[in-house]
C-alpha cells in the first residue's frame, strides 16, 4: 500500500511537496484553509491529487502517515497540535525534499542578506560553469526542484521557519548572514528560540561539511560557545584578522581557506556598505571551496547586478540619486542602508512596526539624514524617536506624494533613501508593491 502524505497549505511550498508526493508515489492529499491561488489550482488539477480549499477536513488529515506543514502555519495551530499528539510525523518541504535528492546544497539562512547572497552564490557558481539552480524561500521551492530539476548544486534561501519542521536535512555548505531581532512573535518572543531555530541549518552537518557565518554578530558567536556544531566553521569579519576564514586588510577582502588565499578590493565591489562587503565574503568562501578560479569570483562579485528592492539604484534626476530599499522591513537592515549613504540624504520609512527601538539609527541619522518623509498610517514612534535631530519631519500615506516631498527637500548631490524599517502591510500589498510604487513615483517626476 502507499505511503499517505498530507500537505497543509497550498502555497509554493505546498505545491512543490505535492508534485515531488506524487512523483514519488505517495497518495496525496493537500488541504488548505484559505483560499489556494489561482496558479495553483491549475498545477494541483494538472498532476491529478486530492485537495481541497477553504477548509481543513480532519478526518481525512488523520489519516496522514506523514504531514508537510507549510512554513506560514505556526506550530501552536490547534490542528498541528492534535497532530502531534496522535504521533503522526510532522515535517517540513525542505525536510521533506532532502529525502529524495541525491543533489549536495548549499544553503542560506540568516535575519537579513539571504536574498542577496544567494543571489550572489547563483551568479558567481554560473560565472564559474558549475551546474547549480536557486530556489527555496525565494523562486521555486526545495521541492519541485527536487523533484524536476537535476543540477551539480541547489544554492537554496531557507528562512527559519522552513529550517523549524527539519529533522535529517544536511546542507553540505551553510550559511548564516546575521541574527537580529526579527519574527519574535513566532517564538515566545525569546531570542534563544529564534537563534535555535537558525542554527538548525548545521544541525546535521558532520566534520566533513562547512559553516560559514558572521563573527562580529554576538549573537552567533555566543550561541557557538555553547552549542558547537560539527562542520569546519568558517567565520568572517569585518573587525578582526580571522585565521581559517575571511576578513578585511587594507581596504582588501582577504579569504584564506586552508591556506589558499582569495584577494579583492572591496571598492571593486557591485554592492556597496558593510554589510555587502560581509555578503561578498559569505559567497567568496563558497566559490573557493568550490575551487572556482579566483580572476572568476573577482569578476563576478564586481558585475553582480543586485537584487531588486535591496538599495537598488533606481534613478538620478538633477543630480539626486534615488534608491530603493523597500525590502527593509526592519531596523538592522535600514541601518546598514544609512551607514553605506555616501551624501546627505532625504530619507522615507514607516508602515507596520514590528516593535522597532529607533536607538541604534540616532548617530547615523544625525550625521546624514537633512529630513524624513513619514510614509505610514501611524507615524508617532518615528516622530517621537527623531523629532529632535531632525529639523524637518513630513507625513503622508501616499508613495506619490512622499517622493515629490523628497524632490523638493532635496538639493544637487543628495541622496533619496526608501529604506521603510518596518513591513508594508499598512499601505502596500507587499514590499514589492512599495519598491514598484516608489520606482514608478520616480520615473514620473
Ligand atoms: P533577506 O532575504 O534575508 O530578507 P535581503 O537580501 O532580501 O535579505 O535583504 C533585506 C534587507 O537587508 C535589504 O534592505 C538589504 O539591503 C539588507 N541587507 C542585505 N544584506 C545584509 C546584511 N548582511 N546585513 C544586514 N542587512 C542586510
Amino acid at each position: 500500500m502507499s505511503k499517505k502524505i498530507v500537505i497543509l497549505g497550498g502555497g509554493e511550498s505546498g505545491i512543490g511537496t505535492a508534485i515531488l508526493a506524487k512523483k514519488e508515489g505517495y497518495e496525496v492529499f493537500l488541504s488548505d484553509k484559505g483560499r489556494i491561488k489561482d496558479k495553483y489550482r491549475e498545477v494541483l488539477k494538472h498532476i491529478e491529487i486530492e485537495w481541497e480549499d477553504e477548509k481543513h477536513t480532519e478526518s481525512k488529515i488523520f489519516e496522514a502517515d506523514v504531514v508537510m506543514k507549510s512554513p506560514g502555519i505556526p506550530e501552536t495551530t490547534p490542528l498541528v497540535k492534535q497532530l502531534r499528539e496522535k504521533g503522526i510525523s510532522v515535517v517540513s518541504e525542505i525536510e521533506f525534499a532532502s529525502w529524495f535528492s541525491e543533489v549536495p546544497v548549499i544553503g542560506i539562512t540568516g535575519s537579513n542578506g539571504k536574498t542577496t547572497v544567494t543571489n550572489l552564490v547563483q551568479h558567481v557558481l554560473k560565472q564559474g560553469g558549475i551546474d547549480s539552480g536557486m530556489g527555496g524561500n525565494i523562486g521555486n521551492s526545495y521541492a519541485k526542484m527536487a523533484a524536476e530539476e537535476n543540477h551539480d548544486w541547489f544554492v537554496l534561501e531557507l528562512s527559519s521557519f522552513q529550517l523549524d519542521g527539519i529533522e535529517k536535512f544536511r546542507p553540505h555548505i551553510a550559511i548564516l548572514t546575521n541574527i537580529t531581532l526579527d519574527h519574535l512573535d513566532r517564538y515566545d518572543y525569546k531570542l534563544e528560540n529564534y537563534i535555535g531555530s537558525k542554527f538548525r541549518i548545521a544541525e546535521n552537518q558532520t566534520e566533513e561539511d562547512y559553516f560559514i557565518y558572521d563573527a562580529d554578530d554576538k549573537n552567533i558567536t555566543d550561541w557557538l560557545q555553547k552549542n558547537p556544531v560539527s562542520s569546519q566553521k568558517l567565520p568572517f569579519s569585518i573587525e578582526k584578522k580571522i585565521e581559517n576564514g575571511a576578513y578585511i586588510e587594507n581596504e582588501n577582502i582577504v579569504v584564506n581557506i586552508n591556506n589558499t588565499k582569495f584577494t579583492m578590493p572591496t571598492s571593486e565591489l557591485a554592492l556597496q556598505g558593510k554589510h555587502n562587503t560581509k555578503n561578498a565574503m559569505a559567497a567568496s568562501m563558497v566559490s573557493q571551496l568550490l575551487r572556482i578560479r579566483k580572476q572568476t569570483i573577482r569578476e563576478s562579485m564586481a558585475n553582480f547586478q543586485g537584487v531588486e528592492h535591496r538599495l537598488e539604484k533606481v534613478l538620478k534626476i538633477n543630480n539626486v540619486l534615488y534608491i530603493n530599499d523597500s525590502k527593509a522591513t526592519n531596523v538592522n537592515a535600514t541601518f546598514y542602508a544609512l551607514e553605506s549613504m555616501e551624501s546627505e540624504t532625504v530619507w522615507i520609512l514607516g508602515g507596520v512596526d514590528k516593535g522597532n527601538v529607533y536607538d541604534d539609527l540616532l548617530p547615523l541619522v544625525n550625521e546624514k539624514v537633512k529630513a524624513i518623509i513619514c510614509l505610514g498610517v501611524d507615524n508617532h514612534k518615528i516622530v517621537n524617536a527623531f523629532g529632535n535631530i531632525v529639523d524637518t519631519i513630513e507625513e503622508t500615506t501616499s508613495m506619490k506624494e512622499a517622493v515629490q516631498m523628497a524632490y523638493r527637500l532635496a538639493d544637487k548631490g543628495d541622496n533619496v533613501l526608501l529604506s521603510p524599517a518596518c513591513a508594508s502591510f499598512d499601505l502596500f500589498e507587499n514590499y514589492e508593491d512599495r519598491g514598484r510604487q516608489f520606482k514608478e513615483a520616480v520615473r514620473n517626476l
